[in-house]
């Protein structure tokens, strides 16, 4: 089987940023990008502009920013295998990585495999039908474009990131609807009085979207009290999912330590994870932050730690 000192798995801006660190430094990484499990680049093929990452002043589009990000990483001789990795063993070194149609063994290993987040499947929000036309899973990523200012607005989910996503929201819509499914907030008691004060936020409880209708954008909804069964329609000009993230790491269990939240649990500060010589970065460890300028933040680290790691071993 063939070995390489490092593979990094994972093909957002922490998976590309912590292969362009390890090339630079002679470490010859391996990148899977995966292939079924999406596109390569992660979360930000799915999003339009970039308005948010530093060094790109009128904006960028998302996937034109992974095109530049997997571009800088083979120009420092990343190789790059478009397969998913279907398992790994983590128990012995060398470690093993089994991918769709290779199986490699490893030094050192990085995992960048990101996180999605959770859509739920409402007519007219489907791919193909209003998704990214005003359906998105990400308000800071997304909301300032222009089809959302001064429209009413429509946040799913009753948690932390609905309230921080609506009081976001605020400074580009008319009007933030929180739709919620019951009639408390899970989010923490000052997130939601926030919520509950902010002139500008509505919150519906008790309730769902049942249906997103627009013809090119989004233009109305369909809500349902779920005490009542009343179903009312309201003019909108975007819906957000933000009912949380999942981690993709399911190909982890029981090979690496998690968080009860699925998360990859690494070392405070720093990108160590609970098996010697394995890292992680981006948002497979990160559920607070998940910027891509702060996955890419954490590739760099990975790739730094992991150098470090690798000449320890040789030296030792
Ligand atoms: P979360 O706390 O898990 O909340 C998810 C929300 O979505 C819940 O209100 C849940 O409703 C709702 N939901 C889930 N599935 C649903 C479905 N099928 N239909 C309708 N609603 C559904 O997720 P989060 O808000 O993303 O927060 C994740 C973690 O990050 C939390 O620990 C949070 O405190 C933290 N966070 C902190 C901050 C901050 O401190 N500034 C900001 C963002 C996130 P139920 O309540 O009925 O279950």
């Amino acid at each position: 089987m063939d070995k390489k000192k490092l593979i990094i798995i994972g093909s957002g801006p922490a998976g590309f940023t912590a292969a362009i660190y390890a090339a630079r430094a002679n470490l010859f990484p391996t990148l899977y990008e995966g292939f079924l499990s999406g596109p390569s680049g992660g979360q930000l093929m799915t999003t339009t502009d970039v308005e948010n990452y530093p060094g790109f002043p009128q904006g960028i589009l998302g996937p034109k920013m992974m095109e530049e990000f997997r571009k800088q990483a083979l120009r420092f001789g990343t190789t790059i295998l478009t397969e998913d990795v279907l398992s790994v063993e983590l128990s012995k070194r060398p470690f093993i990585v089994k991918g769709g149609n290779t199986q490699l063994q490893a030094e050192a290993l990085i995992l960048a495999t990101g996180a999605n987040a959770k859509r739920l499947d409402i007519p007219g929000t489907r791919d193909g039908e209003l998704w990214q036309k005003g359906v998105t899973a990400c308000a800071v990523c997304d909301g300032a474009a222009p089809i959302f200012r001064n429209k009413d607005l429509f946040v799913i989910g009753g948690g932390d990131s609905a309230v921080e996503e609506a009081i976001f929201l605020t400074k580009y819509g008319k009007k933030v609807y929180i739709v919620h499914r019951r009639d408390v907030l899970r989010a923490s008691k000052i997130m939601a009085d926030r919520a509950k004060k902010h002139s500008k936020i509505e919150i519906l409880w008790d309730a769902v979207i049942e249906k997103v209708v627009g013809d090119k954008v989004v233009e109305s909804v369909i809500l349902k009290n779920l005490k009542t069964n009343q179903v009312d329609i309201k003019e909108a000009g975007g819906v957000f999912f933000a009912i949380g993230h999942s981690p993709n790491t399911q190909f982890l269990q029981n090979q690496v330590k998690l968080l009860p939240n699925g998360y990859i649990d690494v070392k405070p500060g720093g990108t160590q994870t609970s098996i010697e010589g394995v890292f992680a970065a981006g948002d497979v460890q990160d559920h607070l932050y998940r910027q891509a300028v702060t996955a890419a933040g954490s590739g760099c680290m990975a790739a730094l730690d992991a150098e470090k790691w690798l000449s320890a071993q040789e030296s030792a």
